[in-house]
């Protein structure tokens, strides 16, 4: 069973490890399985492939609508994909 809740310390060393260009198997957290960083990287919207050297500002931020943490690419990105797309609909 892996429902124990991942950390924020946990999230920037996730984050820090994909930053760094470790593929999700070679990236080793503490109590987490491979499967459990696969899928916390899926829930965070982070694609490692999209991390490339110039993407220095891609980052943990607290979406300013839901307050969830999500993978932000830049700092100006502060809306979760979830939420982008609510308002997206909205303003349609
Ligand atoms: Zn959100």
């Amino acid at each position: 069973m892996e429902r124990v809740l991942w950390t924020d310390e946990e999230d920037k060393a996730l984050i820090g490890a994909v930053a760094s260009g470790l593929a999700a198997r070679h990236i080793d957290i503490p109590g987490r399985s491979l499967h459990s960083i696969q899928t916390r990287l899926h829930r965070l919207d982070i694609r490692p492939s999209s991390l490339t050297g110039k993407e220095k500002g891609y980052a943990l931020r607290k979406c300013l609508s839901c307050q969830q943490t999500f993978g932000s690419e830049h700092i100006g990105n502060r809306i979760c994909l979830p939420c982008k797309r609510t308002v997206d609909h909205l303003a349609a």
